[in-house]
């Protein structure tokens, strides 16, 4: 292991008992290949499973893994051809049995913070699914909330309004104007202090840099 790797790991041990404190369970996994050794026997067969827009979740290969593996019912936000089948698709991730996510950023205490323009991401974060999976790498990790919103507001977003094609300040600053334009996609900001349900939420740290 390399000091880098080491530093990481004692990283992650604090956070993990911080988030024990807020009903939250924290596995610390050193890359990709071990998060899905660690996480892939968790989901049950038959199960169904529901996700948010996520570079992360791609990057680290799960999405493709839980293809892959046909014994889940995947409920893809992205089939839908309507606003109505959106609606649809919508409800049943929060009946979901897993829903999986990354966060935009994790406080050192614990704290998740999101950022979601339509909100479905951190509906299904705060109620709905039986369990939520979420998976960050360690550069999600920052010292308090302001440092995080900060981290959210102007590094994560930018790339990700680009990615999205949206006409945004950001887009053409490459940093958060704090706008409240049309394709603003910083319509809900989401702290998560603690969970009202013990082991609901379980947050897996990844020792890499994965998403924005
Ligand atoms: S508030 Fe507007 S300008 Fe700021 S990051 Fe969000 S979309 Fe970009």
């Amino acid at each position: 292991m390399s000091f880098v790797t080491d530093a990481f790991a004692l990283k992650a041990k604090s956070i993990i008992k911080n988030l024990e404190k807020r009903n939250m369970e924290g596995f610390y996994c050193e890359n990709s290949q071990a998060l899905l050794d660690t996480i892939l026997p968790m989901f049950e067969n038959g199960s169904s499973i529901a996700w948010g827009g996520s570079q992360t979740l791609n990057e680290c290969g799960l999405m493709d893994a839980l293809q892959q593996a046909g014994s889940y019912t995947m409920i893809d936000r992205t089939t839908a051809r309507s606003p109505e089948e959106s609606r649809q698709i919508f409800a049943k991730s929060v009946l979901a049995d897993y829903y999986l996510m990354s966060t935009n950023a994790i406080t050192l205490d614990g704290e998740l913070i999101n950022i979601d323009g339509n909100g479905n991401r951190v509906a299904c974060l705060i109620q709905g699914p039986k369990q939520v999976f979420i998976i960050a790498g360690m550069n999600k990790v920052v010292t308090d909330i302001g440092t995080g919103l900060s981290r959210v507001q102007n590094i994560a977003t930018p790339p990700n309004t680009l990615r999205l094609n949206k006409k945004t300040p950001c887009t053409v600053t490459g940093s958060c104007e704090n706008c409240l334009s049309p394709d603003c996609i910083c319509n809900q900001i989401v702290i998560t202090r603690r969970s009202g349900h013990v082991g609901r939420i379980k947050v897996f740290l990844v020792g890499e840099n994965l998403g924005f």
